[in-house]
């Protein structure tokens, strides 16, 4: 599997500047190539492949001040973004999404027009080498000092190792910074012959994630309070900022793209988090397979949050699945998608229907169990995903709620020890569990 490495890529002066050159250039090379296939796309002409791309731009001023490497990965980068647009403009045809997607775009400031350094990648491992302490490069004859490497060095850990694949030197515009990330391709980790054992995961908006566990009578929830209101609270941030510039008759700036950053890195700490602490549970009892319910289940929550905060940022639901099941590939834990069929509105004890009397909770009809909703859809995946049926479990205890503390994912008991005042959030929370 490919795994990615992210480091820190420090620089002189003189090297920015080389470094500030080489994008340029790649952008140079973009534009023009994409000028090339946005005009044959306009024109009804099928876009050049990226075969006809290197062939075409071969001789190209922008391709030849690039070493071949780098100039090919420009190319490739740019098909591959056509390829999404197709991808993206067919869903749109079938009705899948709301907008039409936009052609692939130019590397350039909108405001001034000017060119845009954003990356630089390199093909393979022939033309760079990286290791814990530097990375180096081919440079373009023009460019070459004495040397003909670029080396930098680099500040970060380098956590997966395995074979190195292409390497992307990107650049952080609201920092001012340069990262190197990498890809590996590391073997999988081998699965031990355990018993089987199932869990389930259901993925939701007011409670992130519910956790059940084959043979636990108690349940796992991480409630989103907390978390939302975070990135509420930056979300409002940004508003400000917007009409700030608004009123300054611009666009964007470097405050506005690091509070996007900020909300979206404070965010998704709290998902590695959370990924970390349900791979954790899962290892404790030797769950073998994850049941996941897919995302559709969250349309029902949409109404979650002011403005309807969560339509607009579908992303981060995508964010927290690919962690989990990067977290669980990690620890050898396989993960099988499942579709949500009526899994909230039947008991996961006796299967007959439920009512929903508030929001979160559900008495059955028949057995007059109360139910937390997330905690019985969660139970109802686990029967379906391991077709074990309704067993004749004992009645559910109350599950567990954990919220996030910003630090750690914690039970009301602990951030009860841990903080004298208990917030008005975590009383909510208390209460929903
Ligand atoms: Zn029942």
């Amino acid at each position: 599997m490919k795994r990615c490495n992210i480091v820190r890529v420090l620089f002189s002066k003189v090297q920015a500047k080389v470094l500030e050159t080489l994008g340029d250039r790649c952008a140079a090379l973009w534009n023009a190539a994409n000028f090339r296939c946005r005009r044959a796309f306009l024109k009804g002409e099928p876009v050049p492949s990226y075969a006809t791309l290197c062939a075409e731009f071969q001789g190209h001023p922008a391709y030849k001040a690039l070493p071949s490497d780098i100039a090919q990965e420009v190319l490739k980068k740019l098909r591959k973004a056509w390829n999404s647009f197709f991808a993206l403009l067919r869903l749109w045809k079938e009705g899948k999404l709301e907008k039409r997607p936009g052609l692939p775009r130019y590397w350039k400031d909108r405001r001034t027009g000017k060119r845009l350094v954003k990356l630089i990648p390199v093909k393979s491992p022939r033309s760079y080498s990286l290791d814990a302490r530097t990375l180096s490069l081919t440079l373009p004859k023009d460019l070459r000092d004495g040397n003909s490497r670029l080396v930098l060095h680099t500040k970060g850990i380098l956590r997966f190792h395995g074979a190195p694949k292409t390497l992307e030197l990107r650049y952080d515009r609201a920092k001012k910074r340069w990262y190197a990330h990498q890809v590996v391709e590391i073997p999988e980790p081998a699965r031990k012959t355990r018993p089987e054992k199932y869990a389930a995961l259901d993925l939701g908006a007011r409670v992130l994630a519910a956790l059940a566990i084959e043979g636990l009578n108690r349940q796992i929830l991480f409630s989103g309070r907390k978390i939302w209101k975070d990135f509420l609270y930056w979300t409002k941030r940004i508003a400000e900022e917007q009409s700030r510039l608004n009123r300054a008759g611009r666009k964007t700036s470097r405050q506005l793209r690091r509070l996007y950053q900020v909300r979206a890195r404070r965010l998704r700490h709290a998902f590695i988090a959370l990924a970390a602490e349900v791979v954790r549970v899962l290892k404790r009892h030797r769950v073998t397979t994850l049941f996941l319910e897919d995302l559709t289940g969250i349309r029902e929550d949409m109404d979650f949050g002011p403005k309807n905060l969560l339509v607009h940022n579908f992303w981060a639901f995508r964010m927290l699945r690919n962690l989990i099941e990067a977290a669980c590939a990690r620890a050898g834990i396989r993960v099988v998608p499942v579709e949500p069929r009526g899994t909230s509105s039947r008991c996961a004890v006796c299967g007959s229907p439920v009512k929903r009397l508030v929001r979160h909770r559900a008495v059955c009809e028949r057995c007059g169990r109360v139910w937390h909703a997330d905690a019985n859809a969660t139970v109802n995946i686990l029967h379906l995903g391991s077709s074990k049926g309704h067993g004749a479990e004992a009645t559910p205890q109350k599950p567990l709620a954990l919220r996030w503390n910003r630090h750690r994912w914690v039970s009301r008991f602990e951030s009860a020890a841990g903080t004298p005042k208990a917030t008005s959030g975590s009383r909510m929370a208390a209460r929903a569990a």
